[in-house]
């Protein structure tokens, strides 16, 4: 199970109050002591992780976060990374005491945490000192889940972990072609080899798409956007679709006749990666943008830029062309968006394939919660060229995003 990547795992955060117990749940869950516990609010500073093994739901990451109601300039500072804490949480365990009635703090982060649809369970933690009625019969009333424990006298904590492993969502098999194709049917991958391209071998997307198109018993044809035309021309039978790099979807859409599906790599990571419908709604935002608008290019992973690189160089000349504003392009490598997300009007994201779907997802998600659109770059790069709606035609939950204008 250690070999499982911190970032493959259901992120499980532990949220409340200074001093409601969160350590010390951790702590009962983990079933050694990991986090320093003690009597004294605050004692939890940064996000404290710890990979386990939740059975029988599987591998976990639990994070224990400072309170939600530290105070102080540090404070602030604390509790805005429990917040980006809880962004990434696939699930959360609020704990609070049981003695008291819901608190303002509280109330604000369940908002927080159904804004963010990150689904939780209460766990009310201190009942060897009594349960206040008023409490669980606010919390009935809203219709929140909660669970009665003890960290203490260790009561309640099987009962709570049974609870949560039934919540915590599944993850979701989203296939990147084998739901569009099915066995025999041909499918024609366009691989411009260009300057861009890697040495002696395709890039990732390629190589996936590949491998699943043939688990499905598909016939695969690999031609450079140069060939397409002849290669289509041999071919007995229609493809059932064709994908193409972004960068050539142009060139490959003239090509290609318009009753043969089309779309591109991007696109289909886009769908397996993230939420395709998001980017469709991120691009019908394009054309808001206006003068002096902040748009930011952000990449999962940091690499060395080439000469005419298609997040510092291209993306920044063709959003300019074609929105014919003049904007202000930032640009933001690594794990992390800046902290000031909400300043922008736009978040332009790679293709994240080094990124886990579940990272993909995080951010979607905190664009989302910050109400700023979101779109990838094969998504941008088709709607630029005049690629949409053709290149998301096969899509139709994409399709229907995009009708609704
Ligand atoms: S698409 Fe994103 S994650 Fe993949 S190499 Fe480019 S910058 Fe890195």
């Amino acid at each position: 199970m250690n070999k499982v990547a911190n970032s493959e795992r259901k992120h499980i955060v532990f949220v409340g109050k200074r001093n409601s117990g969160k350590s010390s749940l951790v702590n009962r869950f983990v079933g050694q002591d990991l986090v320093i516990v003690s009597d004294t609010p605050g004692t939890t500073t940064d996000p404290v992780k710890k990979a386990m093994e939740l059975l029988p739901f599987g591998p976990v990451v639990l994070v224990d976060t400072a309170g939600v109601d530290d105070v102080g300039e540090l404070g602030q500072k604390r509790i805005s990374k429990t917040l980006k804490a809880v962004s990434e949480a696939d699930f959360a365990i609020v704990v609070l005491g049981c003695q008291n009635t819901l608190t303002d703090e509280e109330q604000n982060l369940f908002n927080h945490l159904e804004k963010l649809e990150v689904p939780f369970i209460i766990a009310l933690n201190k009942i060897e000192l009594g349960v206040n009625p008023d409490l669980t019969k606010e919390l009935n009333s809203l219709k929140l889940r909660f669970a009665e424990i003890s960290c203490i006298e260790d009561k309640g904590i099987y009962e709570l972990k049974e609870k949560v492993v039934k919540l915590i969502p599944a993850e979701e098999e989203q296939p990147l072609i084998g739901d569009l194709v099915k066995q025999h049917d041909i499918v024609v991958l366009v691989v411009p080899i260009d300057l861009g391209a890697p040495k002696g071998r395709l890039i990732m997307p390629q190589v996936q798409t590949i491998r699943e198109a043939l688990d499905e018993d598909t016939i695969v044809v690999v031609a450079k956007d140069k060939e397409l035309r002849a290669a289509l021309s041999k071919l007995n039978e229609k493809p059932k679709l064709v994908v193409t790099d972004s960068q050539a979807i142009m060139k490959v859409a003239a090509d290609v006749p318009d009753d043969i599906p089309l779309t591109t790599f991007s696109i289909l990571m886009a769908r397996y990666k993230g939420e395709l419908p998001e980017f469709v709604k991120g691009i019908k935002r394009v054309n808001d943008l206006l003068n002096g608008d902040k748009v930011l290019i952000a990449e999962s992973c940091t690499h060395h830029s080439q000469e005419d690189d298609i997040g510092r160089v291209k993306i920044p000349r063709w959003l300019r062309n074609h929105t014919q504003r003049d904007l202000q392009i930032d640009h933001r490598s690594g794990a992390d968006y800046p902290d000031n997300l909400a300043d922008y009007k736009l978040i332009i994201h790679c293709g994240a394939c080094m990124a886990t779907r579940r990272g993909m997802h995080t951010r979607i998600k905190q664009a989302r919660f910050m109400e700023v659109p979101i779109v990838n770059y094969g998504v941008l790069i088709s709607y630029i060229h005049g690629a949409i709606p053709r290149a998301i035609e096969p899509f139709d939950e994409a399709i229907a995003v995009w009708e609704d204008i």
